[in-house]
């Protein structure tokens, strides 16, 4: 079965048609500045290993964009499909499934209704995932749709993980919980490091450490998540490209009264701040490490500030899940930093946590153990898509 992943973004959507008979990515894409001067469509055709092309178009809205992917993909060109009838369904990315959402779903005129229930806690972010899921239904009606949500992973917290210590009320009548984010990244890969490790994620305790510009830390035991470092929002939990991660709440009525309003604070700590507020560099490692190794104190502090709350994160979920079997890395900065992923795990031998130096320099799905560390310590890309590809055929067969 060939299926469509669709991320939406407000102006944006990305693409990518996957075979799942083979597990390959026969295209993929990204439309951009929809509904916007310049609007454009970035294709490859990864099958027939063309280059990317470019094509300048006007879409006026996520539709027009739908309908340009289409165009691309039956394209005799530099298209992989003979017509629109051989996608089988299409997976949509979906922000925030709140409790409403325990896992991946069909969806029904019923869901698109809960959907709405949920908007309010991801204003930003659900919006144009449904109005990529309205675009697609409306071209492709007989095609099932799935939407596949980055809080559904983690709906198996217990309440005692997932709860705040504010008045009961805030979470009956205004939702205020943990919810937890990069669910699909989170779930993929220790699905992936079970596979493995060649056991069943049943017989394992994992910390996955979804380190990127934006970073997530979950305690994955038995193959569910007991606990996750990002909350209510994905600000929480540890410093990140340019969020603060975790800090006494205080901060931010101390600045409020001294004057910022709610706006200015919410753009202080999502986008100004995390490692590029602390080093003044940059929200990206590859150029905090430079500055660092140039002697730039600050990037130096950045760094092991972020080291610092990874660390504790590893620790608290051993301390969580009464044990510890595996450590997995992954995203941008966990698949590639190996100085970062080496000062993360130093000082957790007690854990039974040691890392070999060569093998960390090695890229791709690799097992960076040092000999007689009982604990696993994997690297293993993350894929959202094809996790997103993978309960879309999942649920279109059911
Ligand atoms: P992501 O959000 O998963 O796409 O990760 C993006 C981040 O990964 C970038 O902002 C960089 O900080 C980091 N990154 C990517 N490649 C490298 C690399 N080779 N070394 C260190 N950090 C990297």
């Amino acid at each position: 079965m060939k299926i469509l992943v669709i991320n939406a973004g407000s102006s944006s959507l990305k693409y990518q048609l996957i075979d799942m008979d083979t597990k390959s990515v026969l295209a993929k894409g990204l439309c951009e500045r929809i509904g916007i001067d310049g609007s454009n469509l970035q294709h490859t055709c990864v099958m027939k290993g063309l280059d990317k092309k470019k094509i300048e178009k006007p879409m006026k809205d996520h539709g027009d964009a739908i309908q340009m992917v289409i165009d691309a993909l039956v394209d005799p060109e530099i298209g992989v499909i003979g017509s629109m009838d051989e996608i089988g369904a299409v997976g949509h990315r979906v922000v925030h499934g709140a409790e409403e959402f325990t896992e991946s779903t069909v969806i029904t005129e019923a869901v698109m209704k809960a959907l709405d229930k949920c908007t309010p806690l991801a204003p930003l972010h659900n919006p144009p995932n449904i109005i990529g899921i309205n675009a697609c239904t409306k071209i492709m009606p007989d095609v099932p749709q799935v939407a596949v949500f980055d809080t559904a992973f983690h709906q198996t917290m217990p309440p005692h993980a997932f709860m705040y210590a504010l008045p009961y009320e805030c979470y009956e009548n205004d939702r205020i919980r943990k919810y937890g984010f990069h669910g699909t990244s989170h779930k993929y890969v220790s699905q992936k490091a079970a596979e493995f490790l060649g056991k069943d994620a049943k017989e394992l305790k994992i910390v996955t450490c979804h380190l990127g510009n934006g970073s997530s830390i979950s305690a994955v035991d038995g193959g569910k998540c007991i606990d996750t470092s990002m909350g209510f929002t994905p600000l929480d939990g540890v410093p990140m490209g340019t969020r603060t991660g975790s800090m006494d709440p205080a901060v931010m009525t101390y600045l409020m009264n001294k004057g910022m309003s709610a706006k200015e604070i919410d753009n202080l700590v999502n986008k100004k701040s995390g490692v590029a507020g602390v080093s003044g560099v940059s929200s990206d490692f590859r150029d905090l490490s430079a500055a660092a190794e140039e002697g730039n104190e600050r990037a130096k502090l950045a760094l092991d500030m972020f080291a610092y709350q990874v660390k504790k994160f590893i620790g608290a979920y051993a301390a969580a899940m009464g044990g510890i079997d595996a450590v997995v890395f992954t995203a941008g900065v966990g698949e590639n930093d190996a100085a970062t992923r080496k000062a993360i795990v130093s000082g957790l031998e007690f854990l039974g946590i040691k890392i070999d130096d060569a093998k960390n320099d090695k890229r791709g799905t690799v097992d960076i153990t040092a000999d007689g560390a009982s604990v696993k310590t994997l690297v293993i890309p993350t894929d959202e898509e094809m996790m997103i590809a993978i309960d879309t055929e999942r649920l279109a067969k059911a």
